[in-house]
């Protein structure tokens, strides 16, 4: 069998350079064994075959390895560092949009092992409790889980993510013990100068690890580590491109395909599709699996934000840049039937004020990902995402608007300009939604396929609605909860 070693942090021109011994050094230090696919592991029974490597793949592959279950991971893309891999991999993302919004979907997650969180900002709020059942926003049937069903795996998701934070406010969802990590947030001028307005404002609750302070990445910190577990194999450059079945609800096998050549098929137990919303969408289209209501692929939604600036009367109100955020005015704007919306409030020197403005897009039918007549270099149908705004949408926009213009009046600021441009949060949210009734929706309220009894999906694609939160920390929690109904724990 071929061994490849994984090396983390070494850049193309160290190991293409001269010094072995450096690069020997990174690899001792650094590196974890990992496969190339060949068809060696064809006919061996796994327990559980993940497909995909980012935060949801790596949280259901930590449970599994956790209990001695014999895990087998298949990652289309390849380390950051392997410019030639990382080349070959793009050529499987064929992607583009028939609807009026043009979106960027290539730049909005990145194919690689560890998946987007290695560009990822770390922003790690939680879904608030009207997000969940009983959401006038969400399409037939809602939501089949509370807030209180999934608010112990967020305590657990808040760990795994490593989530530092401040004391929160009322305004964000409730909780059972603070933050994991207590940070302070630095940002007193702006709750001052919010405080007579009565709003509150938090400091972001964010993933930021011990070792750097960054972001969980998980090639840095987790996948080394699942790499190295005996009952565990890590295939890169295995991109899953059929999921055969029997016809009758399970799965048998995934048809996985290397862009050195390999074609194989790896069988197990269960199956964990977690490739993040697009492709995990599409792997399902193209295996012909989980369309049997017509809603897969349906309901995409993102967060799109707009910013305002002014600025603010008097002398040097801010000492140093301060950012802040507040969801106060969610549970009014879902009363209202807008959707939730966030504000992000930014404080400069000496005393400029910006406010970005987000919302949650309603989840329209319309809004759809389905396959595209272009080709990836497999010969796999691309994928076409028909986007556009709704009424709702606007309406939501348009009372935001109105709110922030609102709160610079209050504050007195003078210059109040609506700055150039939509901006998108890279949220990918909502084309598998979850349903307690399989004629509502793509999974149950287990993440299981409807109608399969071995196909689960781990992922935003199975939200309901998007709420107004960054969505990784609810994929976290969601991907333990599996985990737990897989292996027994609930
Ligand atoms: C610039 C940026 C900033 C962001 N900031 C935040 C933030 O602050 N807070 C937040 O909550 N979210 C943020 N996000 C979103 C966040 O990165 C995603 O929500 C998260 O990474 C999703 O995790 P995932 O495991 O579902 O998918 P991904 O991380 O996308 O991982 C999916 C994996 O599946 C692999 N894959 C795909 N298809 C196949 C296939 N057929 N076979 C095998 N493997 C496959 C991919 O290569 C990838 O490694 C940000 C995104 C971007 C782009």
């Amino acid at each position: 069998m071929k061994r490849r070693t994984f090396v983390l942090g070494a850049t193309t021109a160290v190991v293409a350079g001269s010094s072995i011994v450096a690069v020997r050094e990174i690899q001792r230090q650094k590196s974890a064994n990992f496969d190339r696919i060949d068809d060696s592991r064809a006919g061996q029974q796994y327990d559980v075959c993940i497909i995909g490597s980012g935060p949801a793949g790596c949280t259901v592959a930590e449970q599994f390895v956790a209990r001695g279950k014999r895990v087998v991971m298949l990652e289309s893309g390849v380390s950051l560092q392997d410019m030639l891999g990382m080349r070959a991999a793009r050529k499987l993302d064929v992607y583009g949009n028939s609807g009026s919004i043009d979106y960027p979907l290539d730049t909005s997650r990145i194919r690689a092992l560890g998946g987007t969180s290695n560009i990822w900002t770390g922003r790690c709020p939680r879904l608030q409790p009207d997000d969940f059942a009983g959401n006038p926003l969400a399409p037939a049937g809602g939501w089949p889980l509370s807030y209180a069903d999934i608010a112990p795996y967020y305590q657990r998701a808040e760990e795994k993510l490593y989530v530092s934070g401040d004391q929160l406010s009322a305004s964000q969802a409730p909780r059972q013990a603070p933050l994991p990590y207590f940070k302070p947030g630095n940002i007193d001028e702006l709750r001052k100068l919010f405080d007579p307005l009565d709003i509150a404002i938090d400091a972001p609750p964010v993933s930021r690890t011990p070792e750097n302070g960054s972001p969980l990445r998980y090639t840095e910190k987790i996948l080394p580590h699942l790499a190295q577990q005996p009952n565990m194999d890590l295939f890169s450059d295995a991109t899953a491109t059929r999921l055969e079945s029997d016809g009758g609800g399970s799965v048998t096998a995934v048809e996985v395909r290397s862009n050195s050549g390999e074609t194989t098929r790896i069988e197990a137990q269960q199956y964990i599709v977690a490739c993040g919303a697009l492709e995990s969408t599409r792997l399902l289209l193209l295996s012909g699996i989980g369309n049997h209501a017509d809603h897969l692929g349906r309901y995409f939604m993102e967060h799109p934000f707009v910013s305002y600036r002014g600025l603010l009367p008097g002398g040097d109100e801010f000492p140093a840049w301060q950012m802040g955020r507040t969801y106060q005015f969610s549970r009014d704007f879902n009363e209202k039937g807008h959707g939730g919306i966030i504000l992000g409030i930014y404080g400069n020197k000496p005393n400029r004020l910006k406010i970005a403005l987000g919302i949650e897009m309603s989840p329209e039918r319309s809004n759809r990902i389905t396959l595209s007549e272009n080709k990836d270099a497999f010969g796999s149908p691309g994928l076409d995402l028909h986007f556009a705004f709704s009424e709702r949408d606007n309406a939501c926009m348009a009372a935001g608007e109105q709110l922030v213009n609102d709160i610079f009046t209050r504050l007195g600021a003078s210059g109040v300009q609506k700055l150039d441009g939509m901006h998108w949060s890279h949220h990918h949210i909502g084309s598998t939604r979850m349903s307690a009734r399989p004629e509502d929706g793509v999974v149950d309220e287990n993440l299981r396929v409807h109608g399969s009894d071995n196909l689960y999906v781990a992922s935003s694609s199975t939200f309901v609605t998007s709420g107004a939160a960054n969505p990784t920390l609810t994929i976290v929690a969601l991907s333990l909860r599996l985990s737990d109904h897989l292996l027994g724990a609930t």
